[in-house]
């Protein structure tokens, strides 16, 4: 099945200039030779103005996502152009894709694959370029850029069929963000199961991971809502995959994984009737670095987590961050009332008035719909939701974890180790079980059905380290993580926001689905042409010098898939 190294410039294989202008033709001028994104930072590009927007635009997801080549994850660049060093430095395309299509009409999808695979290039689809895994990108590569596709359909009633479901329905493009979904929702008085943050692609990566939501605990995963997708073959077919049409591929476009199966051209979910959404907000800080001030600390976050545990059940959403500085949650509790809320919580206030906590923000406030409470949320991260200034690493926490005294401590124990070796902890808590999704059939991570919490370890990423410090970081958010593994050993990780060097990541991220998965791509995607590090059959590759994509004689090595060592 894979029988070469892929093409990469500089080969005598590599298309020439005029092949490649006879392919812009084809795909009505929408081919882009593309610079890296920092190059007015470096050499004769060297812009002292431009740099400085760089830079001081660098962590903001949107800055990335108009960028045809541009990805967020900056573990990924290997500093082959990096924004933070010298002027003189290198810059050079790196990780890079070489070209991309910007994407109108699914013709430029088809004839971008059929180019790829006659020059036997890598083919890669980038939408927003959020994957922390680094999936949308891939040096020599050849993209299509999905991220102007925005149109959306609002349907008041679905008639499709396989499905008993006939209620209201949207039809997202590939190019659709959450903010744009969310925004068209609330003026329609509808909600949508979407992200947290307003930059991620929905109908990409989101939606085919699994895509978890401030809705989750009432209503399931975003790829619990799927109705049908639209999708363009990598032989260039345009297929639908819905409950009566391609089963095999629809089970697996929900959850199990962007970059895969197919192109992704649109996606057809459920909506919901808007409601009002009463929030909780906590902020305190220990009195003082002392022993005592951190155990009363401690104390205090062990108050929260075994108390809020009993929130879930009523349809409730948390995020959490804490370390040894710091403890900020927001509560969602989605159609409760500010009385109910005060009530479910009382106990937690009064666990924390005992321990002398008095909190610098402690507020309960109704919001009159999902998309104004969740603005809650981006206070938990400062503010705004940033992207390349942590590492991750994650954990799903199952619910058996909160039922003794002796788990909890175990939990409690390994989260406070974490904290004290350097980790920081962002922990979110949702309850998408089958009941609550409508049981569905799908290639979601079984373990989301009984989980707690999804367990971020964060490891703060500085720009401006050298490259053998940012790497060696990388090691230590994988041997953090792996102590949640240890008490939570039956679980897995969020196959989109986890720890891209985790070496067990077939059976973390899939699970039993893997085998499955497997197959539904060796039927849908014949000549390979998609990879990703950590997606289906992400193992039959590896890359070599210079970055170059090459079948896998035997298992690789993170850090050889990625091809880390080498550019
Ligand atoms: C700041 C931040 C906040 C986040 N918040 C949430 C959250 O609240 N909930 C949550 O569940 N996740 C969240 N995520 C994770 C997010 O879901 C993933 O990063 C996801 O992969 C992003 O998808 P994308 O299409 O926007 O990004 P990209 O990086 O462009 O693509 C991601 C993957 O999907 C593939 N892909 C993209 N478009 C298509 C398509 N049309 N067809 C087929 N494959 C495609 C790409 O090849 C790649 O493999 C967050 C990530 C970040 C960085």
């Amino acid at each position: 099945m894979l029988s070469r190294c892929k093409t990469m410039p500089g080969d005598p294989s590599w298309p020439d200039a005029a092949t490649w202008a006879r392919f812009n033709e084809s795909v009505d001028g929408r081919l882009i030779r593309t610079t890296p994104i920092a190059s007015p930072c470096h050499g004769t590009n060297y812009d002292v103005i431009k740099c400085d927007v760089i830079k001081s635009q660098w962590h903001q997801p949107t800055f990335h996502e108009e960028y045809a080549s541009s990805i967020m994850a900056p573990v990924f660049l290997n500093k082959s152009c990096d924004p933070f060093t010298a002027v003189d430095d290198q810059c050079h395309i790196g990780a890079y894709v070489q070209y991309s299509v910007d994407v109108a009409t699914p013709d430029h999808v088809v004839k971008t694959l059929a180019f790829a695979k006659e020059h036997n290039i890598r083919f890669v689809v980038k939408n927003t370029g959020h994957d922390y895994m680094g999936k949308s990108t891939g040096a020599g590569g050849l993209a299509v850029w999905m991220h102007h596709l925005t149109e959306r359909e609002w349907i008041s009633q679905y008639n499709g069929s396989g499905t008993p479901y006939n209620g209201p329905a949207v039809k997202a493009h590939a190019g659709v963000t959450g903010d744009i979904l969310e925004g068209d929702a609330e003026s329609r008085e509808q909600v949508v199961v979407a992200g947290q943050c307003p930059s991620v692609g929905f109908t990409g990566g989101y939606i085919q991971g699994g895509g978890h939501s401030v809705l989750s605990s009432l209503y399931g995963m975003a790829a619990d809502q799927v109705l049908e997708f639209e999708v363009i073959t990598t032989d260039g077919e345009f297929v639908r995959a819905s409950a009566s049409e391609n089963v095999d591929l629809f089970w697996a476009l929900r959850g199990g994984g962007g970059g895969t199966y197919g192109i992704v051209w649109s996606v057809t979910v459920k909506t919901y009737a808007d409601m009002p959404v009463t929030t909780v907000r906590v902020l305190y800080q220990p009195s003082s670095s002392d022993i005592s001030a951190l155990n009363l600390h401690w104390q205090s976050i062990a108050t929260y987590l075994t108390e809020s545990s009993k929130y879930l059940s009523s349809g409730a959403y948390h995020v959490v961050y804490f370390d040894n500085d710091i403890f900020h949650v927001a509560l969602l509790f989605p159609k409760k009332t500010p009385e109910e809320v005060a009530k479910l919580t009382q106990p937690w206030f009064n666990g924390l008035q005992a321990l002398n906590i008095s909190p610098a923000i402690s507020e309960i406030v109704q919001y009159p719909t999902v998309r104004k409470a969740t603005v809650l949320v981006y206070e938990v991260f400062g503010g705004d939701i940033l992207t390349g200034t942590d590492l991750y690493g994650a954990r799903i926490l199952p619910q058996r974890l909160w039922e003794t005294e002796q788990s909890r401590s175990a939990l409690f124990n390994t989260l406070r180790g974490i904290v004290d070796d350097g980790g920081h902890v962002l922990d979110i808590a949702v309850n998408p079980s089958k009941e609550v999704s409508g049981n569905p059939n799908n290639a979601v991570l079984p373990a989301f059905r009984s989980m707690h919490s999804m367990c971020v370890v964060l490891w703060h990423w500085n720009d401006t380290a050298s490259w053998e410090e940012q790497f060696s970081s990388t090691n230590t958010v994988t041997t953090l993580t792996s102590r949640l593994a240890k008490i939570a050993p039956e679980t897995g990780a969020y196959l989109n926001e986890a720890d891209a060097f985790n070496p067990n990541w077939k059976q973390d991220y899939y699970g039993e689905n893997y085998d499955r998965l497997l197959r539904i791509k060796d039927r849908w995607d014949p000549d390979q042409l998609l990879y990703g590090t950590t997606a289906v059959g992400g193992d039959r590759w590896v890359t070599v010098e210079g970055g170059r994509l090459c079948p896998s004689m035997k298992a690789p090595t993170p850090w050889e898939r990625l091809g880390l060592t080498f550019m």
